[in-house]
């Protein structure tokens, strides 16, 4: 039994194809690369019962990761999320059948914790030394973190206005760690100089191929958890679309190895008025998304003015007949509080953007009362303490109160 049937790097523009024993960051026109495993003989060997008994985490699908040797896996018991029917909200919505794929239980609070395990942990074998990214806090958290624990050192930049927690756990985990006053394309210019200049390996969004098959794993395991059926619809809050690209790769790639059958699921972009470059590609029939200026969202994870790889979340979504949608901030917080009211489910506003679509296309008819629809809260709500203001009264010492129905005199 071979660990990975890792075969070769890529390029999804160009088809330039790049040996993956190596350091590779884009190809040499500029697109990301994509990892291609040897599936014709993966499929011989290698069989649904093989996962039985195998641990609950990402490392369970080690085939169909990038990682050539055992040893070299940095892991803290990242994946195998639940997938949670939301019963009351789902009547709410009328979509009998709404889940939530919950990243929020995951190591470092975000599901950037997948993307970086795979990342570091390729990293580690290719023998990196020290990492550098620009973030917009969640996907730094976590790569400093993950680096720590492989013991390769991390250089983090973010926006002054990133979740100030996720400032905390890049310094915690020991990182260079820089804020910029800009947007996280400013952060990415002074990234690339530093990667320049001190040869440093770059883990930017999409420049090194491994944090996409790190967060395919969300599709594999969706699907695992339906019995190998795919959803009628998969939402998804899209920034730089990885974890939309690395969904749509890990379907196909189980309909090649045929444990999947020939269904798709619509697979939907979701983004916030705030910042809809990928929207607006989509309505006009673009195949590229345009830099949105002055961008702006309390979805902080998903305030990307411009995506790397934009040509391939819109390919996602217009080959699975999807589509692209986007929300307003005020109602994200609405939706928000209602899913912690109605589940018990304190989302982040990335995930409560992502429901708050599916409501609003259901109310359009685009998602139909049968529709089994997978929702991807990609955080925990935790991690932004200060979205929900809340007013709470004080009390006096040995003031009485009653319950939430009785006023207070
Ligand atoms: C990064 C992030 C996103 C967007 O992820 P992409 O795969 O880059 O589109 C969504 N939600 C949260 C909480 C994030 O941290
Ligand atoms: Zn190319």
């Amino acid at each position: 039994m071979r660990f990975s049937y890792v075969s070769h790097l890529y390029c999804p523009k160009c088809s330039l194809t790049y040996d993956l024993n190596q350091v590779q960051h884009l190809c040499e026109c500029g697109a990301p690369l994509l990892v291609e495993y040897d599936l014709t003989s993966m499929k011989e060997n290698w069989k649904p019962s093989d996962l039985v008994g195998r641990r609950n985490d990402l490392w369970r699908y080690h085939e169909l990761l990038p990682l050539q040797r055992e040893e070299n896996i940095v892991s803290m018991g990242e994946g195998m999320t639940p997938l949670v029917l939301m019963e009351k909200l789902g009547e709410d919505m009328e979509i009998p059948l709404l889940y939530m794929k919950d990243e929020g239980v995951i190591p470092t609070g975000t599901f950037k914790a997948r993307g970086a395990a795979v990342g570091v942990s390729k990293a580690k074998e290719l023998g990196v030394k020290e990492l550098a990214m620009p973030t917009n806090g969640n996907a730094g958290a976590a790569w400093s973190l993950y680096a720590a624990k492989s013991g390769i050192a991390s250089t983090i930049v973010m926006p002054v206005d990133a979740p100030m927690i996720t400032r905390n756990e890049c310094a915690v985990a020991g990182a260079n760690l820089y804020l910029v006053n800009g947007l996280i394309s400013d952060a990415g210019k002074i990234v690339a100089q530093a990667v320049k200049e001190h040869d440093l390996y770059d883990v930017s969004t999409l420049k090194e191929p491994y944090r996409i098959e790190g967060k395919k794993t969300m599709g594999l395991e969706i699907a695992e958890q339906l019995g190998w059926e795919v959803p009628d619809v998969i939402l998804y809050p899209t920034g730089g679309g990885v974890g939309l690209i690395g969904i749509y790769k890990a379907l196909k790639e189980l309909q090649q190895l045929g444990w999947i059958g020939e269904k798709m699921p619509r697979l939907v972009a979701v983004q916030s008025d705030g910042c809809a470059p990928i929207v607006k590609a989509w309505q006009e029939g673009k195949t590229e998304s345009e830099f949105w200026h002055d961008s702006e969202t309390i979805a902080f994870g998903i305030n990307v003015p411009k995506a790397l790889g934009d040509f391939l979340v819109l390919q996602a979504v217009y080959e699975t007949e999807g589509c692209a949608v986007s929300v307003n901030d005020r109602d994200v917080i609405e939706e928000l509080k209602l899913i912690s009211q109605k589940e018990g489910a304190f989302v982040c506003p990335e995930g409560a953007a992502a429901f708050l679509a599916a409501r609003q296309l259901r109310k359009e008819g685009w998602i139909q009362a049968t529709d089994q629809v997978v929702v991807l809260n990609t955080g925990a709500g935790i991690k932004y303490p200060n979205t929900v203001e809340v007013e709470i009264p004080r009390l006096n010492k040995e003031e009485k109160i009653g319950p939430k129905n009785v006023t207070l005199q």
